[in-house]
């Protein structure tokens, strides 16, 4: 089956590379220009991959990651002049698939498309929800590994990378303390980089989060000079 793939870019000449390179290894390519064209154009019809620029006429591709992740896995690629770092890392944390920086080789481009196809095939979406609380608990998490996010009390919580990191180390071993030193550990691939403090700032951001769903239970507890643990039950 031919994969199809919408291609975001309002560059012509660029789109124009990029749609010779996908056609000619086999791809069916639909080009759009804006992101209202594009989201129309993905509710309209479904699509395998999704190549993303960033700076686009009516906003940033980046807006419309943010959108997509969601409710959608649907692959993404960013293609982008901007090669900042802020930009890479902000995309593939808004869950990005891969970045590639104009200027790029098509034979490159389109090398990644199937490699990140390939991935997706072989590795198809399965939603793994754990209940942490098999009762019906008064405070309950649902992880959904494969995309990366957490619902709480079922709502989806609009996470960050860390806290998402974060809030799944707790949940694996609710009640267990962990030190700050061990969050890091857990949580950051380069934990000498951060300070120990980083923890305390995203578990202030990740508690006001999670008392927007619900301000009463307030999972999350401090353990003074020795760090942080969760609750998930309601017998206390
Ligand atoms: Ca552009």
């Amino acid at each position: 089956m031919t994969a199809r793939i919408l291609l975001i870019e309002d560059e012509p000449s660029i789109a124009e590379v990029a749609g010779f390179a996908l056609t000619s290894e086999g791809f069916q390519v639909t080009w759009r220009t804006l992101i209202c064209e594009a989201e129309a154009e993905l509710t309209a019809a479904p699509c395998d991959l999704l190549i993303l620029d960033l700076g686009l006429p009516d906003g940033s591709g980046l807006e419309l990651l943010k959108r997509l992740r969601r409710d959608s896995e649907i692959p993404v690629l960013i293609l982008s002049a901007r090669n900042a770092e802020l930009d890479r890392v902000l995309g593939l944390e808004l869950g990005a698939d891969d970045y590639v920086t104009k200027p790029f080789s098509p034979r490159e481009l389109a090398a990644r498309v199937k490699a990140i196809l390939k991935r997706t095939v072989r590795n198809p979406p399965v939603i793994n929800k754990i209940d942490i609380v098999p009762n019906v608990g008064k405070t309950w998490f649902e992880v959904d590994e494969v995309r990366a996010t957490i619902q709480f009390h079922h709502h989806p919580l609009d996470l960050t990378c860390y806290e998402y990191l974060l809030l799944k180390t707790l949940l694996a071993q609710p009640e267990r303390v962990f030190s700050r030193a061990q969050l890091m550990d857990q949580v950051w691939s380069d934990p000498t980089a951060s300070f120990e403090r980083s923890v305390d700032t995203h578990i202030k951001t990740l508690r006001a989060k999670l008392r927007e769903i619900n301000a009463a239970l307030d999972p999350i507890r401090t353990h003074r000079g020795l760090g942080y643990s969760i609750h998930v039950c309601d017998d206390s």
